[in-house]
C-alpha cells in the first residue's frame, strides 16, 4: 500500500489540533528539554510554550517528581513501549489546580499519564512524549462514592446513641475472635455489663435523661479501653467488650477500674443530677469453651451473679467464688 507524501501543510493543521486538544501534550528530548508544550499545558501551568521551548522542563515547572518521572522514562525507553500511570497510583504528575472546586476533594487536578518513547526513523528513541489526561471528574466521582460507601458501612455497624458497635456487628466480631483463638490461642476475655436499676433512672428522670446516662457510660468505656478492645451495645443498657490480649486477672483490674469510674460519674441533665452503677461479668476464653455462644453464656451467668449478689460488683468466671444465692427479687 502506498501513502501520499506528507506535505508541510498537513503538519500545520496537525499542530493546530495538538495545540487545542483537551489533553496535555509534552515532547522532550533526552535531556528533558521541551520541544512541544501544547495549549492545555500552557493554560494549566501558566507557562508559555515559547518561553519553555528548548529549556529543561525541571528548571521551569514547579514540584515535578523528578526521580519518579525519570524512572518512567527509563522504563519506556528500555521496554520501547508506552508506560502508564493512573491517578490512583499518583494523583498527578503536573501540579495543576483543579478547574472546579470539589468539596472535600483535593484542590489539584487528578491525572492519568502516558509516557511514550518516540522512535526515530532509524529505530532508536530520541524523544519522549508525555500525554496528560485530566480525569478529575471521574476520580472525584469514584472517591465520593467510596467515601459514601465507607460512611454507609460505618452507619450499618454502629449504634446510633452510643457510637459503639451495634449488636449484630459486635456478635460477628465475637465469632471471629472465637475462631481466631482456635488457630492461635492468645489470652482474650469477655466482659459484659448492665446498668443497675436503670428502669428507675428512666422512671425518675425520664427517658432522655436515661439516654444521657447511656452516652456518658459509653464515653467512659471508650476512655478506659485500649484501641484493640471491641466494645458493643449488646442490649438496651447492656454492653459487651472483647478484651484482647488480656487474661481474666488483668481483666478483673480493668473491670474494677471501670466500675469505680462509673460509680464516681455524676451526670448533669437539665437540672437533674444522676448517679448510677454497673454490674459486670467476666470470662476468659479457654481451650475447652465449646463455642462462642458458650463463652457468652458463661460471661452472662457471671453478670447475673453480680446482680443477684447485690449489684455494683464484678464476677469473674473461675475466679470469683460463686455461692448458691436465693432469689431476693429484682430490687434487691
Ligand atoms: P437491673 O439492675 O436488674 O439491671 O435493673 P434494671 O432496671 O436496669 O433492669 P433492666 O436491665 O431489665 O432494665 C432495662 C431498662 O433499660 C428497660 C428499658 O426501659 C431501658 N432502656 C433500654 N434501652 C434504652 C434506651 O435506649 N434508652 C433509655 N433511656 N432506656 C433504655
Ligand atoms: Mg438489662
Ligand atoms: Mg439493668
Amino acid at each position: 500500500m502506498s501513502s501520499a507524501p506528507i506535505e508541510f501543510e498537513d503538519f500545520h493543521w496537525l499542530l493546530d489540533i495538538l495545540q487545542s486538544l483537551e489533553v496535555g501534550l509534552v515532547v522532550l528530548d533526552m535531556d528533558y528539554k521541551v520541544l512541544v508544550w501544547n495549549g492545555f499545558m500552557e493554560n494549566h501551568s501558566g507557562i508559555n510554550g515559547a518561553a519553555i521551548h528548548e529549556k529543561c522542563m525541571f528548571d521551569y515547572v514547579k514540584n515535578l517528581p523528578r526521580e519518579w518521572l525519570e524512572k518512567k522514562v527509563e522504563d519506556a525507553i528500555v521496554l520501547r513501549t508506552p508506560v502508564f500511570s493512573t491517578w490512583e497510583q499518583r494523583q498527578y504528575l503536573f501540579q495543576f489546580k483543579a478547574t472546579r472546586p470539589f468539596t472535600g476533594m483535593s484542590e489539584y487536578m487528578y491525572q492519568n499519564v502516558t509516557v511514550m518513547p518516540l522512535k526515530s526513523i532509524h529505530g532508536g528513541v530520541s524523544q519522549i512524549c508525555i500525554i496528560v489526561y485530566d480525569v478529575t471528574d471521574s476520580a472525584s466521582n469514584q472517591l465520593g462514592l467510596h467515601k459514601a460507601n465507607e460512611q454507609l458501612r460505618q452507619l450499618s455497624i454502629t449504634d446510633g446513641l452510643t457510637k459503639l458497635y451495634n449488636r449484630a456487628y459486635w456478635q460477628e466480631c465475637l465469632s471471629q475472635e472465637y475462631n481466631r483463638y482456635q488457630r492461635k490461642p492468645i489470652d482474650v476475655t469477655l466482659m459484659m455489663m448492665d446498668i443497675d436499676f436503670f428502669k428507675k433512672v428512666n422512671d425518675t428522670y425520664g427517658h432522655p435523661a436515661g439516654d444521657a446516662v447511656l452516652r456518658k457510660l459509653s464515653e467512659t468505656l471508650k476512655s478506659h479501653l485500649r484501641s484493640t478492645d471491641v466494645a458493643g451495645r449488646y442490649g438496651g443498657e447492656e454492653f459487651a467488650i472483647i478484651l484482647l490480649d488480656s487474661d481474666v486477672i488483668k481483666s478483673i483490674t480493668v473491670a474494677e477500674r471501670l466500675r469505680k469510674a462509673v460509680e464516681a460519674i455524676v451526670v448533669h441533665y437539665e437540672n437533674m443530677v444522676i448517679k448510677f452503677t454497673i454490674s459486670v461479668g467476666l470470662c476468659q476464653l479457654e481451650k475447652d469453651t465449646a463455642s462462642a455462644k458458650d463463652w457468652l453464656i458463661n460471661t452472662d451467668n457471671c453478670l447475673y451473679y453480680s446482680k443477684k449478689n447485690g449489684r455494683n460488683q464484678v464476677t469473674a468466671y473461675g475466679v470469683t467464688e460463686m455461692k448458691p444465692l436465693e432469689d431476693k427479687g429484682p430490687d434487691h
